[in-house]
């Protein structure tokens, strides 16, 4: 028989925690995530307020905007982020619950862990639940919208902003925002696609948020280039530019020796006749306004002044794709092949003082598949969370009429998805059965936080909504602002299917990943090593020992 030497597999520094310790500490940190979120659920939420490190302030609360803010570096917290990343990604809405269920989903776990389940059945436990919502979700609990629905669409909006900065204007921008979302959706074959990106937010601090205002066409933050050029120009031929308006330079470096003042004089009228023959070319094509993406030279500035076209320089990359929807525009990369049929139309292009800056609107465009919403708000922090607001509505309406699907809202699909768990566990049998029902639990705690934020009993509402379920009632939801339990479609209170099925899959699938880890290993950090790989669990702060201070300092 030959001795056994111990193996060493690791280097000296690094760390690493295992078996149950590992467990705890990553539910521990997850659950924390979860934690932080959970007082900014719902229209009564509490708002936050993030420093960052040069002292700039950010109000909201928005599940996901705070935890980017929030710079979590425990590699299973970083985890439950993800899960609101992916929430914001796909939907656009829903990232607090999703963090919230995801939490709970492992506060749950732990108990079961506690009584000795294995985390295996725990994780297919969650798995067959998870699965089992989708159905019930699609199934049972999903009612149908369509494009023409503008009422239930608006419902859509209005649930999305209630409770942020923007609710005292909500009427007025979930007008806005099915307005625009319909300008912009393109049908196709069996529905509708809908990209939100084609809907420009412009923010602009001042005036009242109820003065926000849908432009059929672009607003852009440029005013023309010359004082001689039209502020207004009616019945609009636009040029999209994307290539400089100035002197070519030569390819090679080229030196130009003048001896005599006449040489220069020449060379100079040389260039001018060049920029001259550029602006011909655009005066040609019939074009009464030019947007460039580049520079445009002085002397080019004279003469399209001259000839009454009104430009504007530097436009983004993006706003040119956008002008070109709005208009019906080709963007030109080659002056000399400027033609009428690459122009765009609009029957208004004018420079308007916004809070005492220049914009220039591209409005009274005939069928613009591209739009333009201008947001006011008395202060800064105002617009900003005002447009935060915006943007969820804007992306819920989009993915509403992109499924044809909405669900009710004030936690009616939750309860109800608890209740047919539960029902499902006992035919699932066996200690996964205790997972699912962990899992309708967990799901229950939306009702639960939702009831809590807004000064309600959780224990009274959760029991109200569940014999409302149970006696049939899948309706019965709660309204925060009269604290009953109520028919919550009554309420107009409405979500698209995608934000309950997205959060109910992402936070499953970031709790078994958890679940699934029974050892930590973090490399010793060392700059070589880590090799600049970005995120890396390893280096000091990211041992996955205790949490980071600015997270304790949330809570
Ligand atoms: P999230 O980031 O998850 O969207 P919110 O703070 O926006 O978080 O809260 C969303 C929750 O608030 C959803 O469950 C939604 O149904 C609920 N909700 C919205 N409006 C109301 C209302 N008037 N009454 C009750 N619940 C509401
Ligand atoms: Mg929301």
């Amino acid at each position: 028989m030959s001795m056994r030497q111990p193996v060493f597999i690791l280097s000296d520094d690094a760390e690493r925690t295992q078996g149950r310790d590992a467990q705890e500490n990553n539910i521990n940190a997850a659950k924390a995530v979860g934690e932080a979120v959970r007082t900014t659920l719902g229209p009564k939420g509490m708002d936050k307020m993030l420093v960052d490190s040069l002292g700039d302030v950010v109000i909201t609360n928005d599940g996901v905007t705070i935890l980017k803010e929030m710079d979590i570096e425990h590699p299973a917290a970083k985890m439950v982020v993800e899960v609101a990343k992916t929430q914001e990604d796909e939907v656009g809405d829903g990232t607090t619950t999703a963090v919230v269920i995801a939490g709970e989903l492992l506060k749950q776990a732990q108990d079961l862990l506690d009584q000795d389940v294995h985390p295996t059945i725990v994780a297919s436990g969650y798995r067959l639940a998870a699965k089992k919502c989708q159905e019930v979700l699609k199934d049972e609990i999903a009612q149908e919208v369509n494009i023409e629905d503008e009422e239930t669409l608006r419902k859509v909006s209005e649930t999305a902003m209630t409770g942020k900065g923007a609710e005292s204007a909500r009427d007025t921008l979930s007008e806005l925002t099915v307005k625009a979302i319909k300008s912009i959706a393109d049908k196709v074959k069996d529905g509708y696609e809908v990209d939100t990106d084609y809907i420009k937010v412009e923010k602009k601090v001042g005036g009242r948020v109820e003065d926000s205002e849908l432009i059929d066409g672009l607003i852009i933050d440029k005013e023309k280039v010359h004082p001689g050029m039209p502020s207004s120009v009616k019945e609009a031929k636009i040029a999209l530019i994307s290539t400089p308006i100035e002197v070519e330079e030569t390819e090679v470096d080229a030196e130009i020796q003048i001896t005599s003042p006449d040489q220069l004089q020449n060379f100079l009228d040389e260039e001018e006749g060049m920029l001259k023959k550029k602006v011909q070319k655009i005066k040609e094509s019939g074009a009464n306004v030019v947007i460039c993406q580049k520079g445009i030279d002085d002397m080019a500035q004279h003469y399209l002044a001259k000839e009454g076209i009104l430009a504007v320089r530097r436009a983004k990359k993006s706003d040119m794709e956008k002008l070109a929807r709005a208009t019906g525009a080709n963007v030109i990369s080659n002056l000399n092949e400027i033609e009428d049929s690459d122009l765009g139309s609009a029957g208004n292009v004018r420079e308007k003082k916004v809070s005492g800056d220049d914009m220039l609107f591209v409005t009274e465009c005939e069928n613009p598949k591209s739009v333009s919403v201008l947001v006011r708000g008395g202060t800064e922090h105002v617009v900003d969370e005002v447009e935060r607001a915006f943007q969820d509505a804007l992306r819920v309406v989009a993915v509403a009429i992109e499924d044809g699907k909405v669900v009710a809202g004030g936690s009616a699909p939750e309860v109800d998805l608890a209740l047919k768990l539960r029902d499902y566990a006992a035919s699932v049998g066996g200690r996964e059965q205790l997972a699912v029902e962990s899992f309708a639990n967990a799901l229950e705690l939306i009702s639960r936080t939702l009831a809590e934020n807004a000064g309600l009993d959780p224990i009274d509402t959760l029991v109200d909504l569940r014999s409302m379920h149970e006696s049939g009632d899948m309706a019965a939801g709660l309204d925060v602002f009269s604290g009953e339990v109520i028919d919550i479609w009554d309420a107009g209170v409405v979500e698209p299917l995608r934000v309950k099925t997205q959060a109910v899959d992402s936070a499953a699938e970031a709790a078994v990943m958890i679940l699934r880890i029974d050892d930590v290993i973090s490399g010793s950090g060392s700059e070589e090593e880590a090799g600049g790989a970005p995120g890396g669990a390893g280096g000091p702060g990211g041992a996955p020992g205790g949490m980071p201070g600015g997270m304790g300092g949330m809570m």
